[in-house]
């Protein structure tokens, strides 16, 4: 593999009702300080039906070319048409880098495009950059239950690749009118050569906030007791119009899914306010939920560490204080 055949920072772009997906412009702006670094071009790739019109978006978040699959084929993500389309883009163009958000789609098509090149993957990174000397990115995350910064390199293959979290990258200002080169890519796939089919896509019909898009969250630990009582963090979510979040041992109790667990291996969160009833702090939580603008705990153990990682600790028995709290913001808010 000669590596001097490979050059240029990719970022696969996800779509979201119809726009860039928020996740695809951070790793732009990550992305655009990492070719500005090794002095090569940004490129976006963007798959799907009728999504053409995205290069505009990520040529004024930064993208210099927009590699576009645009194909019926490619409707509704499914691994094997994305991954093929990324191969095929990937043989033809040998970026250097490729991102891709730590998204349940970013990850598994990263996962799937890695194993077949093959080539390395870094996981749920939180920091990039490249090694002037080497020119090899330096994929930074948080190992050993989040105790360690570990800074993974790809030494001996081609691309290099990581999946970002949500929120960790800083998208840039969008320069409005700048502009950049479309390639249209096709690549040759027949529907019976692919074997998963979508029957149906049914759309979550729940008003609640999404985790990840939420000003305001409410997160619950196991200080609460039972699923009962971790209702408590609903209730105050709702008076505030915020999100419900959650440590793992409340998910592991299932009292609530997966998806609202928050820290090293679940979502990390960025709301402008982050209130914690019943959550010790665990390092693998607060890894999580640490660049809040404002933290506020709720514990009633004086010595939980909680208390070391938020603005406002109150010591006391949560389902004394909430009951009072959302009682008083109800008047205030109604
Ligand atoms: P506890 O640690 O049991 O804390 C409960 C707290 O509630 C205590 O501080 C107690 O004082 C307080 N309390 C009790 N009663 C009340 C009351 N009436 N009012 C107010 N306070 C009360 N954890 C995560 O959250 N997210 C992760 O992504 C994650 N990933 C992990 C990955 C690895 C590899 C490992 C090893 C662990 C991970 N953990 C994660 C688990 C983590 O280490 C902790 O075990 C977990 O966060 C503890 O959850 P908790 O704070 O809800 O429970």
């Amino acid at each position: 593999m000669d590596f001097q055949d490979y050059q240029g920072v990719w970022v696969f772009i996800e779509e979201k009702d119809g726009a860039v997906a928020s996740v695809s412009l951070e790793l732009l702006g990550a992305g655009r300080k990492l070719a500005d670094k090794r002095g090569v071009e940004l490129a976006g790739v963007i798959i799907g039906e009728h999504i053409k019109h995205l290069s505009k978006t990520i040529f004024e978040y930064g993208a210099d070319i927009a590699y576009v699959y645009d194909d019926p084929i490619f409707k509704n993500y499914r691994t094997e048409s994305y991954m093929k389309a990324l191969l095929d883009c990937s043989a033809k163009h040998k970026p250097e880098i490729i991102l891709y958000g730590a998204t349940s789609t970013g990850k598994d098509l990263a996962s799937a495009v890695a194993t077949d090149l093959p080539t390395g993957l870094t996981a749920d990174t939180t920091e990039l950059d490249v090694e002037e000397a080497t020119g090899l990115l330096l994929a930074s995350r948080p190992a050993f239950g989040g105790n360690i910064m570990a800074t993974i390199l790809c030494k001996k293959y081609r691309p290099q690749m990581a999946t970002v979290r949500a929120k960790v990258m800083k998208a840039l200002p969008p320069e409005p009118g700048r502009e950049g080169r479309i390639v249209e890519e096709s690549i040759l796939l027949r529907e019976e050569d692919i074997r998963t089919k979508v029957l149906e896509i049914v759309k979550e019909t729940t008003k609640k906030v999404r985790i990840d898009e939420a000003d305001i969250i409410v997160a619950g630990g196991k200080g609460l007791g039972s699923a009962e009582g971790f209702q408590l963090v609903h209730q105050l979510a709702e008076t505030l119009g915020g999100a419900v979040g959650a440590s793992r041992d409340v998910v592991e109790a299932g009292w609530i899914e997966h998806a609202h667990q928050i820290g090293q291996t679940g979502v990390t969160v960025t709301p402008k306010i982050y209130i914690a009833l019943g959550i010790s702090g665990a390092i693998q939580h607060i890894v999580g939920m640490k660049n809040s603008g404002l933290i506020i705990a709720i514990n009633n153990d004086p010595e939980a560490p909680i208390f070391e990682s938020c603005h406002y600790g109150i010591v006391g028995d949560a389902f004394e204080i909430v009951p009072m709290l959302i009682e008083q913001l109800s008047e205030v808010m109604s």
